[in-house]
């Protein structure tokens, strides 16, 4: 094929800003891995909020809530969310940590609601009524089904002509007569004359096989475990808790529980492992809020949320370098938040302004350069 556009990295931000590229340009998606989201994007959390972030960033979710909510006719035939809803909990001692988080949550959230401990220990009665004190919730957060929007971006790009190959590990990458030339680790080789790099954790290193200067993009570990929950809880009535002095969250997951325990090791770019002893930590804090029995850990994986310096994700052209866009650093939100950085890629790609639902987000506090 000879494409208008590269793509370096086919996680959920790669796929979304194809798919939304590819009904101007012929794509040209190149990944790594033999599969789809097998780095950050195929193991989150899956969770939508508005409450989470940057104001930016929560800016970026709240937009993109109506693709999620009503997806073109052909872009998947489930629903995209399901609902959930968030409990943020607080303990004994934590009142002006709440109180900030309520009034922040509430300029976020319009129906937002302050619920109190005996909410949040109904909602979730495995908590320890004596560790929560007050609790607020979200009822409009949901659970994304993050691989059929995966999917949907990726079959969207095909469906417009656009190509997606997998193995396909870009080692290099330069520029000359006006056009982005890479290579694969396997031998392919293309041209084109917009390139997107769209690469998470090594998205700083792809710029560095274009001459460019890195970031600064730190890739953080973030640990999950998956736990059972006792026969009498119904997993699928639960919402999702979130401590809110940030050391531990847990969502219903299948008939399970999946915690976190909040970590974000600096780590380098690679394929993210857990680590015993955040294990160990999640199934502590877990043990000190609830009367759950975690230590029989299901499942335990981690992965990589990629950040800039300032929180911000990057999003733009590259001011050194015409025509070399960057999509990376989308933290922990970039499922939320991909078809808005997806849609603003495409406007900036094309030079155009943004599609109103858009209009509020300050394009300078993404700029790469910034
Ligand atoms: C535990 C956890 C919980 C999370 N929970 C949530 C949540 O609830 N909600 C939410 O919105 N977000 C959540 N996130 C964050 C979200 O997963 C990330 O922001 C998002 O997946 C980033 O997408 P990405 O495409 O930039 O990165 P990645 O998924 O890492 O994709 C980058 C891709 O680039 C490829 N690549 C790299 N270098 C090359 C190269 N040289 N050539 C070709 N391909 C290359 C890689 O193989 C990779 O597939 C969570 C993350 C974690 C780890």
């Amino acid at each position: 094929m000879n494409p208008d556009i590269i793509i370096a990295g086919g996680g959920i931000g790669g796929a979304a800003a194809g798919y939304f590229l590819s009904r101007h340009f012929r794509v040209l998606l190149l990944e790594q891995e033999s599969m789809a989201g097998y780095h950050a994007s195929g193991r989150s959390a899956s969770i939508f909020t508005a409450n989470y972030g940057s104001d930016i960033v929560s800016a970026l979710a709240r937009s993109s809530r109506a693709f999620l909510d009503a997806p073109p006719p052909d872009f998947v035939s489930t629903p995209l969310l399901g609902p959930l809803g968030v409990v943020t909990v607080c303990g004994p001692g934590q009142e002006d940590l709440f109180a900030d988080a309520l009034r922040l949550a509430r300029a976020r959230v319009p129906d937002l609601q302050h619920a109190g401990a005996a909410f949040a220990c109904t909602r979730l009665p495995f908590l320890r009524p004596e560790r929560i004190a007050d609790s607020f919730f979200e009822p409009g957060a949901a659970d994304i089904d993050t691989d059929a929007l995966h999917q949907g971006y990726l079959r969207g790009i095909a469906a417009a002509g656009g190509r997606v190959a997998f193995d396909a590990r870009i080692v290099a990458v330069g520029r000359s007569g006006g056009a982005w030339r890479v290579r694969t680790a396997k031998g392919m080789q293309a041209e084109a004359p917009l390139f997107v790099n769209a690469a998470g954790p090594w998205a700083d290193m792809v710029a560095g096989l274009a001459g460019l200067a890195p970031l600064g993009l730190e890739p953080r570990r973030r640990t999950a475990i998956l736990v059972a929950l006792p026969a009498a809880v119904e997993a699928r009535a639960l919402p999702m808790v979130t401590l809110a002095d940030d050391t531990l969250y847990a969502r219903p997951s299948g008939g399970a529980l999946m915690a976190s325990p909040a970590d974000a090791t600096p780590s380098p770019p690679c394929d993210a492992q857990p680590e015993e002893y955040d294990v160990a930590v999640a199934i502590d804090r877990l043990s000190q809020v609830t009367t759950l029995k975690p230590e029989r850990v299901l499942r335990k994986w981690a992965g990589l949320r990629t950040f800039h310096p300032d929180g911000n994700p990057v999003l733009g052209e590259d001011a050194g370098a015409p025509g070399f866009f960057w999509l990376a650093g989308q933290g922990g939100a970039g499922i939320k938040t991909s078809p808005a950085l997806g849609m603003l890629l495409a406007s900036a790609v094309r030079r155009e302004a943004p599609p109103p639902i858009l209009a509020g987000i300050d394009g300078a506090a993404l700029a790469p350069r910034r």
